[in-house]
Protein backbone atom coordinates (compact mmCIF):
# COMPACT_ATOMS: atom_id res chain seq x y z
CA UNK A 1 0.00 0.00 0.00
CA UNK A 2 1.41 3.63 -0.89
CA UNK A 3 -0.67 5.47 1.41
CA UNK A 4 0.50 7.41 4.44
CA UNK A 5 -0.44 5.84 7.75
CA UNK A 6 -3.93 7.61 8.92
CA UNK A 7 -3.35 9.19 12.48
CA UNK A 8 -5.01 7.56 14.94
CA UNK A 9 -8.98 8.62 15.37
CA UNK A 10 -8.37 9.11 19.44
CA UNK A 11 -5.66 9.01 21.94
CA UNK A 12 -4.93 5.29 22.04
CA UNK A 13 -2.76 5.36 25.02
CA UNK A 14 -5.35 6.35 26.98
CA UNK A 15 -8.16 3.87 28.49
CA UNK A 16 -11.19 5.27 29.98
CA UNK A 17 -12.41 2.72 33.36
CA UNK A 18 -15.85 1.61 31.72
CA UNK A 19 -16.76 1.30 35.64
CA UNK A 20 -15.48 3.91 37.18
CA UNK A 21 -14.63 6.80 34.67
CA UNK A 22 -11.05 7.07 35.99
CA UNK A 23 -8.19 7.71 32.57
CA UNK A 24 -5.38 5.71 32.72
CA UNK A 25 -2.63 5.57 30.61
CA UNK A 26 -1.89 2.03 29.36
CA UNK A 27 1.79 0.69 27.71
CA UNK A 28 1.22 -0.01 24.13
CA UNK A 29 1.07 -3.30 24.31
CA UNK A 30 1.07 -6.26 26.86
CA UNK A 31 2.56 -9.28 27.14
CA UNK A 32 0.40 -12.31 25.28
CA UNK A 33 -1.97 -13.42 28.27
CA UNK A 34 -1.31 -10.36 30.02
CA UNK A 35 -4.53 -7.92 31.29
CA UNK A 36 -4.29 -4.94 32.59
CA UNK A 37 -7.08 -3.71 35.87
CA UNK A 38 -8.27 -0.07 36.57
CA UNK A 39 -5.98 1.32 39.24
CA UNK A 40 -8.66 2.50 41.16
CA UNK A 41 -11.26 -0.51 40.97
CA UNK A 42 -10.03 -3.32 39.79
CA UNK A 43 -11.62 -3.59 36.40
CA UNK A 44 -10.12 -5.48 33.26
CA UNK A 45 -9.26 -2.58 31.01
CA UNK A 46 -7.44 -4.80 28.64
CA UNK A 47 -6.32 -8.37 28.31
CA UNK A 48 -3.95 -9.31 25.52
CA UNK A 49 -5.06 -12.58 23.61
CA UNK A 50 -2.51 -15.02 21.55
CA UNK A 51 -4.27 -15.13 18.44
CA UNK A 52 -7.26 -12.88 18.73
CA UNK A 53 -7.83 -13.35 14.85
CA UNK A 54 -7.51 -16.89 13.84
CA UNK A 55 -8.55 -19.15 17.00
CA UNK A 56 -12.26 -17.49 17.54
CA UNK A 57 -12.66 -17.44 13.49
CA UNK A 58 -12.16 -21.36 13.54
CA UNK A 59 -14.42 -21.48 16.59
CA UNK A 60 -17.20 -19.43 15.45
CA UNK A 61 -17.02 -21.78 12.11
CA UNK A 62 -17.37 -24.31 14.16
CA UNK A 63 -20.28 -23.36 16.13
CA UNK A 64 -22.64 -22.05 13.10
CA UNK A 65 -22.10 -25.66 11.67
CA UNK A 66 -23.19 -27.35 14.76
CA UNK A 67 -25.81 -24.86 15.67
CA UNK A 68 -27.22 -26.23 11.85
CA UNK A 69 -27.06 -29.76 13.13
CA UNK A 70 -28.38 -28.44 16.42
CA UNK A 71 -31.72 -26.42 14.52
CA UNK A 72 -31.95 -29.33 11.78
CA UNK A 73 -32.23 -32.50 14.61
CA UNK A 74 -34.35 -33.94 17.27
CA UNK A 75 -33.79 -32.28 21.01
CA UNK A 76 -35.85 -34.71 23.06
CA UNK A 77 -38.71 -36.87 22.64
CA UNK A 78 -40.38 -38.44 25.60
CA UNK A 79 -42.80 -41.62 25.61
CA UNK A 80 -45.51 -41.97 28.17
CA UNK A 81 -46.57 -45.09 28.18
CA UNK A 82 -46.78 -45.43 24.55
CA UNK A 83 -47.58 -41.71 23.54
CA UNK A 84 -44.24 -40.17 22.09
CA UNK A 85 -43.77 -36.73 21.84
CA UNK A 86 -40.72 -35.32 20.55
CA UNK A 87 -39.49 -31.62 19.67
CA UNK A 88 -36.84 -29.69 17.84
CA UNK A 89 -34.47 -26.43 19.32
CA UNK A 90 -36.27 -24.87 16.00
CA UNK A 91 -40.20 -25.56 17.19
CA UNK A 92 -39.80 -25.47 21.00
CA UNK A 93 -40.03 -22.00 21.51
CA UNK A 94 -43.46 -22.34 19.48
CA UNK A 95 -44.88 -24.37 22.06
CA UNK A 96 -46.13 -21.46 24.33
CA UNK A 97 -47.38 -19.65 21.43
CA UNK A 98 -50.23 -22.61 21.31
CA UNK A 99 -51.19 -21.01 24.91
CA UNK A 100 -51.68 -17.52 23.38
CA UNK A 101 -48.05 -16.90 25.25
CA UNK A 102 -46.60 -15.20 22.02
CA UNK A 103 -44.32 -12.57 24.06
CA UNK A 104 -42.92 -15.93 25.83
CA UNK A 105 -42.69 -17.44 22.55
CA UNK A 106 -40.59 -14.41 21.15
CA UNK A 107 -38.27 -14.04 24.14
CA UNK A 108 -37.51 -17.94 23.95
CA UNK A 109 -37.07 -17.65 20.09
CA UNK A 110 -34.72 -14.66 20.62
CA UNK A 111 -32.94 -15.78 23.19
CA UNK A 112 -32.21 -19.50 22.43
CA UNK A 113 -32.10 -19.31 18.63
CA UNK A 114 -32.33 -15.89 16.51
CA UNK A 115 -29.99 -13.63 18.55
CA UNK A 116 -27.10 -16.68 19.20
CA UNK A 117 -27.18 -17.17 15.53
CA UNK A 118 -27.59 -13.41 14.53
CA UNK A 119 -24.20 -12.85 16.78
CA UNK A 120 -22.65 -15.85 15.10
CA UNK A 121 -22.73 -14.72 12.03
CA UNK A 122 -21.85 -10.73 13.00
CA UNK A 123 -18.60 -11.94 14.53
CA UNK A 124 -17.72 -14.43 11.46
CA UNK A 125 -18.91 -11.30 9.38
CA UNK A 126 -16.11 -9.25 10.80
CA UNK A 127 -13.23 -11.16 10.88
CA UNK A 128 -13.66 -12.87 7.68
CA UNK A 129 -13.94 -9.26 6.27
CA UNK A 130 -10.61 -8.27 7.88
CA UNK A 131 -9.05 -10.80 5.83
CA UNK A 132 -10.06 -9.18 2.58
CA UNK A 133 -7.82 -7.01 0.73
CA UNK A 134 -10.41 -4.35 0.79
CA UNK A 135 -12.91 -4.80 4.16
CA UNK A 136 -16.56 -3.09 3.65
CA UNK A 137 -16.45 0.24 5.57
CA UNK A 138 -19.49 -0.55 7.47
CA UNK A 139 -17.87 -3.46 9.15
CA UNK A 140 -17.59 -1.32 12.56
CA UNK A 141 -21.19 -1.54 12.57
CA UNK A 142 -21.55 -5.35 12.87
CA UNK A 143 -19.19 -5.86 15.70
CA UNK A 144 -20.65 -2.96 17.74
CA UNK A 145 -23.79 -5.00 17.61
CA UNK A 146 -22.71 -8.67 18.05
CA UNK A 147 -20.95 -6.48 21.38
CA UNK A 148 -24.66 -5.41 22.62
CA UNK A 149 -26.07 -8.87 21.36
CA UNK A 150 -23.71 -10.24 24.06
CA UNK A 151 -26.06 -10.50 26.87
CA UNK A 152 -29.28 -11.88 25.23
CA UNK A 153 -27.79 -14.61 23.73
CA UNK A 154 -28.51 -17.40 26.06
CA UNK A 155 -27.20 -20.79 24.99
CA UNK A 156 -25.69 -21.91 28.23
CA UNK A 157 -28.78 -21.07 30.41
CA UNK A 158 -31.25 -22.60 27.90
CA UNK A 159 -28.97 -25.66 28.40
CA UNK A 160 -29.42 -25.52 31.98
CA UNK A 161 -33.16 -24.84 31.76
CA UNK A 162 -33.41 -28.16 29.50
CA UNK A 163 -31.23 -29.42 31.90
CA UNK A 164 -33.41 -29.18 34.93
CA UNK A 165 -36.65 -30.22 32.91
CA UNK A 166 -35.07 -33.29 32.09
CA UNK A 167 -34.83 -34.66 36.02
CA UNK A 168 -38.30 -33.34 35.81
CA UNK A 169 -39.13 -35.58 32.90
CA UNK A 170 -37.87 -38.54 34.03
CA UNK A 171 -40.23 -38.52 36.91
CA UNK A 172 -42.97 -39.35 34.55
CA UNK A 173 -42.04 -40.32 31.26
CA UNK A 174 -38.74 -42.48 29.36
CA UNK A 175 -37.04 -39.47 27.89
CA UNK A 176 -34.66 -39.82 25.08
CA UNK A 177 -31.86 -37.00 24.50
CA UNK A 178 -31.62 -36.73 20.63
CA UNK A 179 -28.39 -35.77 18.71
CA UNK A 180 -29.03 -32.15 18.74
CA UNK A 181 -28.87 -31.76 22.34
CA UNK A 182 -25.81 -32.62 22.18
CA UNK A 183 -24.60 -30.32 19.30
CA UNK A 184 -26.18 -27.88 21.26
CA UNK A 185 -23.65 -28.51 23.91
CA UNK A 186 -20.79 -28.37 21.62
CA UNK A 187 -22.03 -24.95 19.92
CA UNK A 188 -22.05 -23.67 23.91
CA UNK A 189 -18.27 -24.72 23.96
CA UNK A 190 -17.27 -23.46 21.28
CA UNK A 191 -18.99 -20.09 21.88
CA UNK A 192 -16.89 -19.25 25.27
CA UNK A 193 -14.33 -20.72 23.82
CA UNK A 194 -14.29 -18.07 20.84
CA UNK A 195 -15.26 -15.58 23.52
CA UNK A 196 -12.40 -16.16 25.46
CA UNK A 197 -10.02 -16.20 22.60
CA UNK A 198 -11.45 -13.13 21.99
CA UNK A 199 -9.41 -10.02 22.03
CA UNK A 200 -12.22 -6.54 21.67
CA UNK A 201 -9.23 -4.09 21.69
CA UNK A 202 -7.17 -5.94 18.82
CA UNK A 203 -10.34 -6.11 16.35
CA UNK A 204 -11.39 -2.28 17.46
CA UNK A 205 -7.47 -1.34 16.24
CA UNK A 206 -7.47 -3.78 13.55
CA UNK A 207 -10.72 -2.49 12.30
CA UNK A 208 -9.64 1.23 12.56
CA UNK A 209 -5.89 0.01 10.51
CA UNK A 210 -8.01 -1.16 7.62
CA UNK A 211 -10.08 2.26 7.31
CA UNK A 212 -13.50 0.54 8.59
CA UNK A 213 -14.44 3.36 10.42
CA UNK A 214 -17.27 5.76 10.84
CA UNK A 215 -15.40 8.71 10.63
CA UNK A 216 -11.56 9.41 9.11
CA UNK A 217 -10.80 11.99 11.51
CA UNK A 218 -10.32 12.67 15.15
CA UNK A 219 -12.91 14.27 16.70
CA UNK A 220 -11.77 17.73 18.37
CA UNK A 221 -13.65 18.82 22.16
CA UNK A 222 -12.60 19.95 24.97
CA UNK A 223 -13.23 16.97 27.29
CA UNK A 224 -11.94 13.32 27.25
CA UNK A 225 -14.83 11.05 26.84
CA UNK A 226 -14.28 7.19 26.93
CA UNK A 227 -16.54 5.15 24.27
CA UNK A 228 -19.08 2.53 25.56
CA UNK A 229 -19.57 0.86 22.22
CA UNK A 230 -15.71 0.45 21.76
CA UNK A 231 -13.56 1.93 24.39
CA UNK A 232 -11.97 5.11 22.26
CA UNK A 233 -10.97 7.54 24.07
CA UNK A 234 -11.78 11.21 22.06
CA UNK A 235 -11.18 14.80 23.00
CA UNK A 236 -14.87 15.14 22.00
CA UNK A 237 -17.94 17.63 23.24
CA UNK A 238 -21.20 15.78 24.75
CA UNK A 239 -23.32 14.01 22.57
CA UNK A 240 -20.93 13.97 19.51
CA UNK A 241 -20.52 10.66 17.75
CA UNK A 242 -17.12 8.14 18.13
CA UNK A 243 -15.36 8.14 15.02
CA UNK A 244 -14.66 4.97 15.39
CA UNK A 245 -17.80 3.03 15.76
CA UNK A 246 -20.27 5.84 15.96
CA UNK A 247 -21.87 5.60 19.09
CA UNK A 248 -23.13 8.55 20.91
CA UNK A 249 -20.28 10.06 23.43
CA UNK A 250 -21.52 11.03 26.77
CA UNK A 251 -19.29 11.63 29.78
CA UNK A 252 -22.44 9.97 31.63
CA UNK A 253 -24.97 7.88 30.23
CA UNK A 254 -27.75 10.52 30.61
CA UNK A 255 -30.86 9.63 32.26
CA UNK A 256 -29.64 6.82 33.28
CA UNK A 257 -30.46 7.23 37.11
CA UNK A 258 -34.24 7.58 36.29
CA UNK A 259 -34.46 5.32 33.40
CA UNK A 260 -32.16 2.62 35.88
CA UNK A 261 -35.11 3.30 38.85
CA UNK A 262 -38.04 3.31 36.47
CA UNK A 263 -36.95 -0.29 35.45
CA UNK A 264 -36.07 -1.69 38.63
CA UNK A 265 -39.88 -0.28 40.15
CA UNK A 266 -41.57 -1.70 37.29
CA UNK A 267 -39.30 -5.22 38.26
CA UNK A 268 -40.01 -5.03 41.87
CA UNK A 269 -43.90 -4.55 40.96
CA UNK A 270 -44.06 -7.49 38.75
CA UNK A 271 -42.31 -9.39 40.87
CA UNK A 272 -45.13 -10.14 42.91
CA UNK A 273 -47.23 -11.40 40.67
CA UNK A 274 -44.48 -13.96 39.43
CA UNK A 275 -44.08 -15.53 42.74
CA UNK A 276 -48.41 -15.14 43.73
CA UNK A 277 -49.38 -17.07 40.40
CA UNK A 278 -48.35 -20.51 39.19
CA UNK A 279 -45.83 -20.73 36.33
CA UNK A 280 -47.67 -23.80 35.04
CA UNK A 281 -50.17 -26.00 35.73
CA UNK A 282 -49.15 -29.94 35.34
CA UNK A 283 -52.23 -32.16 34.49
CA UNK A 284 -51.31 -35.83 34.98
CA UNK A 285 -53.52 -38.73 34.66
CA UNK A 286 -56.85 -36.26 34.79
CA UNK A 287 -55.84 -34.33 37.69
CA UNK A 288 -54.25 -31.18 37.85
CA UNK A 289 -51.98 -29.08 40.17
CA UNK A 290 -51.08 -25.50 39.83
CA UNK A 291 -47.17 -24.49 40.58
CA UNK A 292 -45.65 -21.10 41.21
CA UNK A 293 -41.90 -20.77 41.35
CA UNK A 294 -41.50 -21.60 45.20
CA UNK A 295 -43.65 -24.33 44.76
CA UNK A 296 -41.84 -26.02 42.26
CA UNK A 297 -38.22 -25.46 44.21
CA UNK A 298 -40.54 -27.64 47.32
CA UNK A 299 -41.32 -30.05 44.10
CA UNK A 300 -37.69 -31.16 43.55
CA UNK A 301 -37.22 -31.00 47.01
CA UNK A 302 -39.85 -33.86 48.10
CA UNK A 303 -38.50 -35.97 44.97
CA UNK A 304 -34.93 -36.23 46.50
CA UNK A 305 -33.42 -33.57 43.92
CA UNK A 306 -31.69 -31.25 46.26
CA UNK A 307 -28.87 -29.84 44.40
CA UNK A 308 -31.57 -28.76 41.56
CA UNK A 309 -33.87 -27.17 43.76
CA UNK A 310 -31.00 -25.19 45.07
CA UNK A 311 -30.90 -24.27 41.79
CA UNK A 312 -34.10 -23.40 40.99
CA UNK A 313 -34.12 -21.45 44.41
CA UNK A 314 -30.84 -19.22 43.64
CA UNK A 315 -31.57 -18.69 40.17
CA UNK A 316 -35.64 -17.92 40.21
CA UNK A 317 -35.87 -16.54 44.12
CA UNK A 318 -32.31 -15.91 45.45
CA UNK A 319 -30.94 -13.84 42.03
CA UNK A 320 -33.72 -11.68 41.23
CA UNK A 321 -33.98 -10.70 45.01
CA UNK A 322 -30.46 -9.77 44.56
CA UNK A 323 -30.39 -8.42 41.80
CA UNK A 324 -33.26 -5.76 43.08
CA UNK A 325 -32.01 -4.89 46.45
CA UNK A 326 -28.68 -4.55 44.59
CA UNK A 327 -29.59 -2.34 41.91
CA UNK A 328 -31.69 -0.33 44.36
CA UNK A 329 -28.19 0.06 46.48
CA UNK A 330 -26.37 1.70 43.64
CA UNK A 331 -28.74 3.74 42.09
CA UNK A 332 -28.57 5.09 45.74
CA UNK A 333 -25.43 5.33 45.79
CA UNK A 334 -25.40 6.65 42.71
CA UNK A 335 -27.05 9.98 44.15
CA UNK A 336 -26.54 10.27 47.35
CA UNK A 337 -22.86 8.84 47.57
CA UNK A 338 -20.94 6.24 49.48
CA UNK A 339 -18.49 6.63 52.32
CA UNK A 340 -15.57 3.98 51.79
CA UNK A 341 -16.54 0.64 49.90
CA UNK A 342 -16.52 1.70 46.41
CA UNK A 343 -14.70 -1.15 45.22
CA UNK A 344 -16.90 -3.26 47.25
CA UNK A 345 -20.27 -1.73 45.88
CA UNK A 346 -18.42 -2.08 42.25
CA UNK A 347 -18.24 -5.73 43.23
CA UNK A 348 -21.69 -6.20 43.62
CA UNK A 349 -22.25 -4.61 40.48
CA UNK A 350 -20.12 -6.75 38.05
CA UNK A 351 -22.33 -9.55 40.28
CA UNK A 352 -25.88 -7.76 39.37
CA UNK A 353 -24.61 -7.39 35.87
CA UNK A 354 -23.31 -10.74 35.10
CA UNK A 355 -25.89 -13.71 37.06
CA UNK A 356 -29.51 -11.80 35.46
CA UNK A 357 -29.59 -13.84 32.68
CA UNK A 358 -29.50 -16.85 34.73
CA UNK A 359 -32.63 -16.40 35.84
CA UNK A 360 -34.23 -17.42 32.78
CA UNK A 361 -33.43 -21.39 33.32
CA UNK A 362 -37.09 -21.22 34.92
CA UNK A 363 -38.15 -19.51 31.77
CA UNK A 364 -36.42 -22.24 29.36
CA UNK A 365 -37.44 -25.11 31.89
CA UNK A 366 -41.31 -24.50 31.40
CA UNK A 367 -40.47 -23.80 27.73
CA UNK A 368 -39.06 -27.72 27.02
CA UNK A 369 -41.66 -29.33 29.20
CA UNK A 370 -44.61 -27.59 27.62
CA UNK A 371 -43.08 -28.51 24.08
CA UNK A 372 -42.92 -31.78 25.36
CA UNK A 373 -45.69 -32.77 27.30
CA UNK A 374 -48.79 -31.59 25.37
CA UNK A 375 -52.43 -31.70 25.22
CA UNK A 376 -52.03 -35.97 25.78
CA UNK A 377 -54.07 -37.80 27.37
CA UNK A 378 -51.77 -38.87 30.05
CA UNK A 379 -50.15 -35.47 30.71
CA UNK A 380 -50.07 -32.05 29.73
CA UNK A 381 -47.98 -28.87 31.20
CA UNK A 382 -49.51 -25.55 30.44
CA UNK A 383 -48.16 -22.35 30.74
CA UNK A 384 -49.15 -19.69 33.98
CA UNK A 385 -49.48 -16.37 34.25
CA UNK A 386 -46.01 -16.21 36.44
CA UNK A 387 -44.49 -17.05 34.05
CA UNK A 388 -44.62 -14.14 31.83
CA UNK A 389 -44.69 -11.59 34.85
CA UNK A 390 -41.56 -13.46 35.96
CA UNK A 391 -39.88 -13.35 32.59
CA UNK A 392 -40.82 -9.22 32.42
CA UNK A 393 -39.19 -9.40 35.70
CA UNK A 394 -35.84 -10.97 34.42
CA UNK A 395 -35.56 -8.98 31.22
CA UNK A 396 -36.38 -5.43 33.22
CA UNK A 397 -33.98 -5.84 35.77
CA UNK A 398 -31.38 -6.95 32.80
CA UNK A 399 -31.90 -3.68 31.18
CA UNK A 400 -31.96 -1.62 34.38
CA UNK A 401 -28.46 -3.49 34.78
CA UNK A 402 -27.57 -2.22 31.44
CA UNK A 403 -29.11 1.75 31.82
CA UNK A 404 -26.99 1.77 34.86
CA UNK A 405 -23.91 4.37 35.00
CA UNK A 406 -21.46 2.85 37.88
CA UNK A 407 -19.18 5.51 37.37
CA UNK A 408 -21.73 7.71 38.93
CA UNK A 409 -21.03 6.18 42.05
CA UNK A 410 -17.37 7.58 42.44
CA UNK A 411 -19.03 11.09 40.90
CA UNK A 412 -21.43 11.20 44.12
CA UNK A 413 -18.42 9.98 46.22
CA UNK A 414 -16.19 12.42 45.16
CA UNK A 415 -18.21 15.09 45.57
CA UNK A 416 -18.78 13.93 49.22
CA UNK A 417 -15.41 13.69 49.22
CA UNK A 418 -14.94 10.06 50.11
CA UNK A 419 -13.18 8.63 47.14
CA UNK A 420 -11.69 5.65 48.18
ZN1 LIG B 1 -12.05 1.69 37.46
ZN1 LIG C 1 -16.66 4.02 19.83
Amino acid sequence: MTTPPAPPLGLPHLAGCPDCGLFQRLPGALPPRAAASCLRCDAVLRRQRRDPFGAPLALILAALLLALVALSLPLLAIDIRGRGEATTLATLPLAFDRYRFWELSALTAATVVLLPVLRLLLLLAVLLGLRLPAPPRRLYLAYRWQAALRPWAMTEVFLLGVFVAYTRLVALAEVEVGPALWALGAVMLAMCAADAAQDGHAVWQALERRGCTAARRPLAGPQLIACTGCGLVSRAAEGARCPRCATRLHRRRPGSVGQAWALVAAAAILYLPANAYPVMTVTYLGRGAPHTILGGAEDLVSAGLWPLALLVFVASIAVPVLKLAGLGLLLVASRRGARGRLRDLMRLYRIVEAVGRWSMIDVFMLATLVALVQAGVLATVTPGLGALAFAAVVVLTMLAAERLDPRLVWDAAERRGGAA
